[in-house]
C-alpha cells in the first residue's frame, strides 16, 4: 500500500469517526423524516403507492406515516386544497413541531391545477411555506421519491446557526403568516 503512495488508516482511524454536530444532526433529521398522514385527492393515491412495497418509501427512513401531527415533521400536500379545507390544513401544520418541512405534490397543490375556480386555493404556498414543489397531474411515485431526495439535500445543507438566529431574533411576520385561511375563504366566495 505504502509503495503505491497510499497510507493505511491507523487503528484509531478505524474506530473513530469525526464529524461536526451540525452535520450529524442534519444527517439524523434527513434520514428519519416522518410524514403526517394527510391526503386530499387523487395525488394521495400516488403518495400511498410510494409507501407500498414496489417503491418502498421506507428505505429513506420515512415510511412511518404518523396519525398525529405532533409526531410528524413533514407534510406532503397531496391533492386539491379547497377553500373549505384550508383552515384544517393550516391547523394540522401549526400542530407539527419545528423543524418541519412541506412538499407540494402535484399541480393542484403547487398552483391549483385544473381548478382555476372560486373554491380552490391556487397553490398551498398561500397558506404554509413549501420546501419542494413536484409538478404533474398526477406525478408518479418516482417523482415523489426524487422530490423527497431534494428535500433531504436541503435538510443536509441547513445551518444550525441560522435556526438559532431565527429563534432568538424572530424576523418580522412573513406574508404567509399574515394570511388567515378564513380570509382566503371570503376571497373565494366573492
Ligand atoms: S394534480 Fe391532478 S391528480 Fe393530483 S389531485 Fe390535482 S387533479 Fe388530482
Amino acid at each position: 500500500m505504502e509503495a503505491l503512495g497510499v497510507t493505511e488508516p491507523t487503528l484509531l482511524e478505524h474506530v473513530l469517526m469525526l464529524t461536526r454536530v451540525e452535520k450529524f444532526m442534519n444527517w439524523s433529521r434527513a434520514t428519519s423524516v416522518w410524514p403526517v398522514t394527510f391526503g386530499l385527492a387523487c395525488c394521495a393515491i400516488e403518495m400511498m403507492a410510494a409507501g407500498a412495497s414496489r417503491f418502498d418509501f421506507d428505505r429513506f427512513g420515512s415510511g412511518i406515516f404518523r396519525a398525529s401531527p405532533r409526531q410528524a415533521d413533514l407534510m406532503i400536500v397531496a391533492g386539491t386544497v379547497s377553500c373549505k379545507m384550508a383552515p384544517i390544513l393550516k391547523n394540522v401544520w401549526d400542530q407539527m413541531p419545528e423543524p418541519k418541512w412541506a412538499i407540494a405534490l402535484g399541480s393542484c397543490a403547487t398552483c391549483g391545477g385544473p381548478f382555476d375556480s372560486y373554491h380552490t386555493i391556487q397553490g398551498v404556498d398561500k397558506i404554509i411555506p413549501v420546501d419542494v414543489y413536484i409538478p404533474g397531474c398526477p406525478p408518479r411515485p418516482e417523482s415523489l421519491l426524487y422530490g423527497f431526495m431534494k428535500l433531504q439535500d436541503k435538510i443536509m445543507s441547513s445551518s444550525l446557526a441560522d435556526k438559532y438566529r431565527e429563534l432568538f431574533e424572530p424576523p418580522a411576520q412573513s406574508p404567509i403568516e399574515s394570511v388567515e385561511p378564513i380570509d382566503l375563504i371570503h376571497e373565494g366566495s366573492q
